[in-house]
């Protein structure tokens, strides 16, 4: 190493996407934040060019054995990428691992708890592994490890109004005549005309749960060629393990009545053996741990003493510690990770790097504040700081101001998007920025809250009662006809009353979300929107040639890439790889299908236009109207065949949003619909909201970005805290009474954001 290289990663011709062949330094050892309104290209530069190139390297650097079991990334569209350090991406996806893998598990707590446990724990189960519920010497043997296990509901299995000759026990193998029913009545233990209802306790016992062979029928019936055995015994041998799939019709329909998954009779949920369960620290066993609130954990951890333990103790306490500083005290280690977030996914993978003893690598963020309410945003910056203070680059993809301000570079990129965009408009520090003439310049110079006039509802949604995770009998009234943004602390119960409650008594409402669109590597705007099929008409028509032929995934399509332009290679565990068609050169149809014109373009053409050019292109009043639905959501800079897997989460968003406007109306409910978006595209949100509500449809949105709070009519606040100190509505009316009366964590931030 030279001291003369220059202390930053170098970027020269960068093309992929959108990018305009832009060069860029990138100062290493900072924290760095690009931002940019949506479709500028962010991700392009961060995520597909530096991060990807990075990887690729990496890749390159294993023996050949294991580059043929690695993915082979494909190299991005760049003349030149100099000095770059290893990759750790952090991004909001999603985290899987199936049922095994928990808040603990994914966190390394988990194991930290464990070992503290193989030490002090009274009376000791073994070493660690003794307390996993992943490891057979740990896990409890009912449901491997699970928690949850099939069991049969008694009331379902038997209609204990009934007797044995009505056909008592329900499941159809059971019916009177049958084989396995004579097991019962004709044992001679019971009169089989007698309601089960009726049988004295002994024989209730005997009829239900009696263990095989201890008993020998009076009759001598030995219909099935086994001694005695109480149903609940036989049902649990023959079929409780069995899949709801092997059995057909009728059978099926009684298995899954009779048949319900919940919580482990064994470990009651715990997933752990009775060894692990009985061993105790302080009174508590490490199911009792996993099962508490992280805040309330280490409390009680921080009491834990004994000499060789002090260390163990002392970095447990620091990784608690961290989570609470990422607004995650209110999760539990037993929390299954497929129910986090992408927010709290993203928080919680932090806090592992945050924890690593690796220096010198490039750290990239997607969005780190997403879901985190103001309050928490300074500390998350904090953590951001601290990775860069321990020889880190840290490169975030961001919007928020608060973060913009402690970075130590700041890269705008603009000014549109997609090809209006593309382009690096400014670097440098935050005080440049707020002068700098570009989008988000001015977006953090102007003052977006001019006076609006609040709308009045007509008629509310009642909510009674409601009680969902840590709600606090809740009962509380949604406006109709307005806007209304449910605000509080991450973990404080947003979503687990709307969500969770409004479906139940608003059947109509539609829930618009960031979450993957189904089948999406098929689908793409034109498919998604229903425009295909008007597109495909309008060449029909017009070329006298059958419609199939301008259908991907007809006799149009390619047949190499079923015309999906690009071929898909599934990787057992790890991601997919995609590469363009070669048949086809991506262009997804036959050389026949792309003969035939409309006004200078070819179908293939048509796929490869963006919205705003398909708006020039088209004259078809059906057509344009979808068009210009993606037009006023901000989606100008999709083109029309662009797989939906290549959409952000917030872009995914505005495509739904974009169908909902066809049919305004109902109730919507969004989930932080500002995500990915910038101060720019936020005024432009709000007009699009304005203008459904405009078309009489309800708006039930949660939120932290205080420009959308507002511009709500009505505020629904949850808190105070999150967890069990949550659950409560701690304000509801309209923005300006908040920020008159109210003493909250939104209140104060609002009060704040409106000065
Ligand atoms: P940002 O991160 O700033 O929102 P992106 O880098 O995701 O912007 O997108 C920049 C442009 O590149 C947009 O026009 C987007 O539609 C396009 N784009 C992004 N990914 C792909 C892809 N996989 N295929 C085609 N176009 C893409
Ligand atoms: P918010 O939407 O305000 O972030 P949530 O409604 O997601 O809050 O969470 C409120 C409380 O309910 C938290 O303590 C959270 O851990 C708990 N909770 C939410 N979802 C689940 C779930 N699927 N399983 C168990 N607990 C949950
Ligand atoms: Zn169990
Ligand atoms: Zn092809």
């Amino acid at each position: 190493m030279t001291t003369t290289t220059p202390d930053v990663i170098r970027v020269r011709g960068a093309r992929q996407n959108s990018l305009r062949n832009i060069d860029v330094d990138v100062p290493k050892h900072q924290l760095v934040v690009v931002t940019g309104v949506s479709g500028s290209g962010k991700s392009s530069l961060v995520f597909d060019t530096i991060a990807a190139e990075s990887a690729r390297q990496l890749n390159q650097t294993f023996s050949a054995f294991a580059q043929g079991r690695l993915p082979s990334y494909a190299q991005p569209d760049v003349d030149l990428l100099e000095n770059l350090s290893a990759v750790i991406v952090v991004d909001q996806q999603r985290l899987s691992g199936g049922p095994r893998s928990t808040v603990g598990t994914i966190s390394d707590i988990g194991a930290r708890l464990r070992l503290l446990f193989s030490r002090v724990g009274e009376p000791a189960a073994g070493y660690s592994h003794a307390y996993s519920f992943n490891d057979p010497a740990g896990m409890c043997p009912h449901c491997q490890g699970l928690g949850i296990a099939a069991t049969v509901v008694e009331s379902e299995l038997i209609d204990f109004s009934r007797s044995l000759n009505e056909g008592a026990i329900t499941f159809p193998a059971f019916k009177p005549g049958t084989w396995l029913w004579k097991a019962y009545a004709k044992s001679g233990f019971f009169d089989p005309d007698m309601k089960i209802i009726d049988y004295p306790t002994d024989l209730r016992e005997l009829f239900l749960h009696a263990p095989a062979g201890e008993h020998t029928p009076p009759a001598g019936m030995d219909a099935v060629g086994t001694s005695y055995e109480g149903i609940l015994t036989r049902f649990n041998r023959i079929y409780l393990q069995r899949e709801p799939d092997s059995f057909k019709g009728a059978q099926r329909e009684a298995f899954e009545r009779i048949v319900s998954r919940g919580l482990c009779p064994e470990c009651h949920g715990s997933r752990l053996a009775a060894p692990a369960r009985a061993s105790l620290i302080n009174g508590k066993s490490i199911a009792d741990l996993n099962a508490m609130q992280i805040s309330d954990l280490a409390e009680h951890v921080a009491k834990i003493d004994g000499e060789n333990v002090a260390p163990l103790v002392t970095n447990l306490c620091v990784h608690l510690e961290r989570m609470m500083t990422l607004g995650l005290g209110y999760l539990s280690l037993d929390r299954a990770t497929s129910t986090l977030s992408g927010g709290e996914a993203q928080r919680i993978k932090m806090v592992r790097h945050l924890g690593s003893a690796l220096a010198d690598m490039l750290y990239v963020f997607d969005e780190p504040t997403v879901g985190l309410h103001p309050r928490d945003v300074a500390a998350l910056g904090q953590l951001l700081l601290a990775l860069r203070d321990r020889g880190n680059t840290v490169l975030v993809v961001e919007h928020d101001p608060d973060i913009m301000a402690i970075a130590d570079h700041i890269i705008d990129l603009g000014p549109g998007a997609g090809t209006t965009g593309g382009q690096i408009i400014y670097q440098g520090d935050y005080a440049g920025l707020t002068q700098a003439d570009t989008p988000t310049g001015f977006g953090l110079r102007v003052d977006a809250h001019a006076a609006r006039p609040r709308r009045e509802p007509h008629g509310w949604i009642d909510i009674v009662g409601a009680t969902t995770n840590n709600l606090r009998d809740v009962s509380t009234g949604i406006p109709r006809g307005v806007m209304t943004t449910v605000t509080g602390v991450a973990g404080s119960g947003k979503s687990s009353l709307v969500l969770g409650n409004l479906p139940t008594v608003e059947p109509d409402a539609v829930v618009i979300d960031q979450r993957p669109i189904r089948g999406s590597r098929r689908s793409n705007p034109a498919t998604f929107t229903g425009m295909l099929n008007l597109i495909r008409d309008v060449f029909a028509k017009s070329t006298g040639a059958p419609s199939g032929l301008f259908t991907p995934n007809s006799i149009g399509g390619c047949t190499a890439c079923e015309g999906n332009g690009v071929i898909y290679t599934d990787l057992a565990f790890m991601d997919g790889v995609v590469t363009s068609c070669e048949v086809c050169q991506g262009r997804r149809f036959t050389p026949q299908a792309q003969e035939h014109t409309v006004a200078g373009a070819n179908i293939a053409d048509v796929f490869e236009m963006s919205v705003k050019e398909a708006l020039d292109y088209f004259t078809q009043p059906k057509i344009t109207r979808v068009l210009s639905r993606l037009h006023d959501v901000g989606l100008d800079y999709l083109t029309l065949g662009q797989t939906l897997t290549s959409l952000s989460g917030g872009e995914r968003q505005r495509l739904k949003l974009a169908n909902e406007l066809a049919t305004p109306g109902r109730t919507i409910i969004l989930d932080e619909p500002t995500t990915g978006l910038h101060l720019a595209d936020i005024s432009r949100l709000v007009g699009l909201l304005d203008r459904l509500i405009d078309a009489g449809s309800t708006l039930v949105v949660i939120e932290h970005n205080l420009d959308i709070i507002a511009a709500a009519d009505w505020i629904i606040d949850i808190g105070p805290e999150a967890g069990h100190d949550g659950g409560q509505v701690i304000f509801e009316g309209t923005p300006d009474q908040m920020t008159v009366d109210s003493n909250t964590h939104t209140a104060e931030h609002l009060r704040r954001h409106l000065a």
